[in-house]
């Protein structure tokens, strides 16, 4: 079957990175209207305010203008002012346009058309206006809705007492805060176009570096692995998402190669064996005569069976381990007595390599563990420990308690690790180059893979120390314990030999 080309995610990544912008863009210009309308509120707001005690100061200047064309002669008003003059005549009839006069009880005297469209104050409440002799100010509106500004007050004439009040139209200033409203409403549309051009053009100046990103991370291929996308150098959130993201590539370009390398390993791991036991056989099949000759070659054929079973059977449990299937079957269990038991079944072999076993074990060490596989940790470092020390050299395994937690040390006077292969020894296969263990052999090269997987597993963590020529020491943190036992600490406690 065909496969699709890969263009379809990269067009629906395109589409994601529009709309993305599309919504930047709305956004800014919803934010931006937003903006506009307070400003312009604020601004009409303010508008009418000032208008507003404009017109009452004018106003006030019309009433103090008014008392001094005013005489009020036998309850009557008469206006004292220069008829010949056409402003002044003007002015007066101005003031007169919206007028009211009356006496302190609520008497109307004289009342223009214009003040009665909005109506006269009853009598009771002009006495009351005359008594507080406080000035008196309201809005009022005329039945075609024209609303006016009213003052009144008292006034004193030859020593009687009057209550006057004059009027001045708002709908001019109604007008201009209309106007200022129309104008801006209509300026809006075009602002908020405007607003979205620059929306639309920064968020794509924004989202230009994301679109180079993309573009990069989309040509890295598995041979373009070693590709790393060079920051901006703007020290923002795309230089730490490009930071990240080339981490990532790290990551990823290691366990590329780990896997690459795993595979190429187990081939010839597997290749070795195969090979040998084909050759042993072809040759048997070829030059062997007797039935002694043949049983040799098979025999022979076998071990290279049994150690291709080994591989297999390590690798089978090492990648479940490794891809989480394999889980630890936790108990109770004395972490010393479980050391002290490893340590006896390792006392044959190491008597058979003419090394010495120590151990420096405290009373017992309750503890939440697997027992099966810390048993194959401690084997497998025994082991290796027996395998790489010469002959009269010693090998101590101590159990200490610290920080809460439990420390196993192996620890052996072998022919140490060189420094450049300490970080690697735990990969899976890697066997230091030119290191022979003591029966001449080569080993599989996946114990200390376990190792490393058991400590993590338990919540702990492996660490080696090496000097070659000298020894080699591998400590494992497991932070497994039931009870933190108290002073005195099993560090303290008399060395005990084993051999
Ligand atoms: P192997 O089966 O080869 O022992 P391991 O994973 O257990 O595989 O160990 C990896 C390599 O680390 C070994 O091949 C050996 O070179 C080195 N190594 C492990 N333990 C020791 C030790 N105690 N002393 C010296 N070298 C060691």
């Amino acid at each position: 079957m065909k496969r699709k080309p890969q263009s379809e995610p990269k067009q629906s990544g395109w589409s994601m990175f529009r709309a993305l912008r599309f919504r930047l863009a709305v956004t800014y210009v919803i934010f931006f209207a937003l903006v506009l309308s307070v400003v312009g509120l604020l601004f009409r707001e303010t508008l009418a305010t000032t208008l507003s005690s404009h017109t009452r100061a004018l106003l006030e200047e019309d009433f103090v203008a008014v008392k001094g064309y005013l005489r009020i002669e036998r309850r009557q008003p008469i206006w004292f002012y220069d008829k010949d003059d056409p402003e002044e005549a003007f002015f007066v009839e101005r003031l007169k346009d919206v007028f009211l006069l009356a006496d302190k009880d609520g008497k109307v005297l004289e009342v223009t058309n214009g003040f009665l469209a909005l109506g006269v104050e009853p009598p009771d409440r002009i006495q009351q206006m005359v008594a507080s002799q406080k000035p008196y100010w309201a809005i009022r509106e005329n039945a075609r809705g024209d609303k006016y500004l009213v003052r009144g007050g008292g006034i004193d004439e030859k020593r009687a007492q009057y209550f006057m009040a004059i009027g001045r139209p708002l709908s001019e200033n109604e007008a201009i805060v209309g106007e200022f409203t129309l104008k801006y409403v209509a300026v809006m549309p075009l602002l908020l176009v405007t607003a979205a051009i620059l929306g639309w053009f920064f968020a794509g100046r924004a989202l230009r570096p994301v679109n180079d990103l993309a573009e990069r991370a989309g040509r890295i291929s598995e041979t373009t692995l070693a590709m790393r996308i060079p920051k901006r150098g703007s020290n923002d959130e795309l230089d730490h998402l490009i930071d990240t993201f080339n981490s990532m590539m790290a990551r990823l370009e290691t366990s590329f190669l780990q896997s690459r390398q795993f595979n190429a390993d187990v081939s010839h791991e597997l290749r070795t064996p195969l090979t040998c036991i084909r050759g042993q056989l072809e040759v048997a099949l070829l030059t062997a005569k007797s039935e002694e000759q043949y049983r040799e070659a098979i025999q022979e054929a076998l071990e290279d069976v049994e150690r291709l079973g080994q591989i297999v059977k390590s690798l089978l449990l090492l990648s479940q381990a490794e891809s989480g299937h394999l889980t630890l079957q936790r108990m109770t269990l004395d972490l010393a007595a479980l050391a002290a038991d490893v340590v006896e079944q390792f006392q044959i072999p190491a008597d058979a390599a003419s090394v010495r076993l120590l151990t420096r074990l405290p009373e017992n060490c309750p503890a939440e563990a697997d027992r099966v596989q810390l048993e194959r940790l401690l084997s497998n470092l025994l082991s290796n420990a027996i395998k790489y020390t010469p002959a009269g050299g010693a090998i101590t395994v101590a159990l200490d308690i610290l920080d809460g937690e439990a420390r196993l040390t192996v620890e052996d006077t072998g022919v140490g690790i060189p420094e450049e292969h300490l970080g690697q020894i735990f990969n899976r296969f890697y066997r230091v180059p030119g290191q022979v263990d003591s029966a001449g052999e080569r080993g599989l090269g996946l114990g200390l893979s376990f190792v490393a997987w058991i400590a993590k597993a338990h919540g702990g963590s492996v660490e080696v120390t090496s000097t070659p020529g000298k020894g080699t020491r591998f400590t494992v943190r497991l932070p497994v314990l039931l009870v933190t036992p108290a002073a005195p600490e099993p560090r303290e406690a008399p060395a005990h030999h084993m051999t």
